[in-house]
């Protein structure tokens, strides 16, 4: 094992717990891709290794043994596994399960490998083989590779191949997923509480706006947990067809549930100049977005969002704002909304975070990136 002698900064911020190793304190690129022993003043500090990804350039980890940071892992979602309402969640989530830099997650019978780097890529037979050990259940796998490579970013890699589209139960709800198709799965697995939340209670005989929609799996959580009508908007033309198949999946007739392939700033403006007006506004933007006429990002924009559906909002009516933007604070989004309310008073009713199986590094605020606020409006 090489060993590496850090600066008093990488030791402060590893000693704090934070994984994720930032280029700063390495100056004159004093490390090598690969696995290192990190030392202190002739102190060993912590097993790590180095690979750049987008975010930082390695990690420390806890363990290299992979057949025991699955079986670790797997054991802290027993109550996931048990549970046969909900067949899709995070079986593995970087620095939260003491190896950054891949994530696994479960739906179904498949598995999905995401890779954010490529050294963790070199170590991909070692990580399958100890995953087949552990997770013999599991037919068969897919991957998404998530840094810069000339690897086609989308593959089948081992065991069974999925039907192209496929349904797993959330909360006993349907919805359609497809793991060979891009980056994306036709669901943010992240967001199963909200979803959780407004099958439950926050969307029954509501009138809803879900901005942002992408899949419609807000909608149709809202739709199952008996809201009166779902209103769905997002720009891309391919999400209405994924979106339908959602609520037919689920045995749901379209007539109280539209869609809308339009641009969420015009859709606003339409429905205000109509006078329409709904009980709860889902506004779940990705972080930054550019199209042919504005960019758009989260840490600056948010507001705007949040000023343009009070007018469509009914009194004492609720929106659910969410972010993931690791880089935006939780303090930095509050400030956004209060500035898009602006004199409007508001109140915050109840928040989530990511959910147990997207285990965090508690030491590390952008591990737990996602932000949502439900916010009932005075
Ligand atoms: N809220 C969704 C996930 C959103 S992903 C869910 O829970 O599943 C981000 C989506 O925003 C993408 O589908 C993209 O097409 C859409 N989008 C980006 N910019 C947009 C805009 N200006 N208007 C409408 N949709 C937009």
């Amino acid at each position: 094992m090489t060993k590496l002698t850090i600066n008093k900064y990488a030791a402060k911020k590893i000693s704090q717990g934070i994984a994720v190793l930032d280029a700063r304190d390495f100056p004159g690129n004093s490390y090598t891709e690969g696995f290192a022993d990190l030392y202190f003043e002739h102190q060993f500090v912590s097993k790590a290794y180095f690979s750049r990804q987008n975010k930082g350039i390695g990690w420390t980890v806890t363990s290299t043994d992979f057949s025991q940071l699955l079986t670790d892992a797997k054991n802290k979602r027993k109550t996931y596994a048990q549970d046969s309402s909900t067949t899709a969640y995070r079986i593995f989530n970087q620095d939260g399960d003491g190896f950054g830099g891949m994530t696994i997650d479960i739906y179904g019978d498949y598995a999905l490998f995401s890779w954010y780097n490529a050294f963790i890529y070199t170590l991909k037979d070692e990580i399958l083989s100890a995953f087949q050990t552990v997770f013999p259940e599991i037919l068969g796998a897919y991957e998404k590779v998530r840094f810069e490579s000339k690897l086609p970013i989308s593959s089948h890699i081992y065991g069974k191949v999925a039907p192209e589209k496929f349904i797993i139960l959330e909360n006993g709800v349907k919805y359609q997923v497809f793991l060979n198709d891009g980056l994306m799965t036709g669901i943010f697995l992240d967001q199963h509480e909200v979803r959780g939340a407004l099958l439950e209670y926050l969307a029954a005989g509501k009138d809803i706006l879900n901005l942002f929609s992408y899949t419609a799996a807000f909608s149709v959580a809202s739709a199952m947990g008996g809201a009166k009508s779902t209103t769905s908007v997002d720009l891309a033309k391919r999400s209405r067809e994924l979106s339908e198949a959602h609520f037919k999946a689920n045995g749901l007739s379209l007539d109280a549930h539209k869609f809308h392939v339009m641009d969420v700033f015009e859709y606003a403006k339409y429905a205000a100049r109509k006078k329409l007006g709904f009980d709860l506004i889902v506004i779940d933007p990705p972080s930054f977005a550019r199209n042919k006429k504005m960019t758009f990002s989260v840490a600056k924009d948010y507001h705007q969002l949040i000023t343009d559906a009070l007018p469509i909002l009914n009194r004492h009516g609720k929106i659910i704002a969410s972010t993931n933007h690791a880089r935006l604070s939780r303090i930095d989004f509050l400030d956004e909304l209060r500035k898009g309310f602006g004199t409007q008073k508001f109140e915050i009713i109840s928040e989530f975070r990511l959910p147990a199986d997207f285990a965090t590094n508690p030491a590390d605020a952008q591990s737990d990136y996602l932000k949502v606020f439900v916010l009932e409006v005075k």
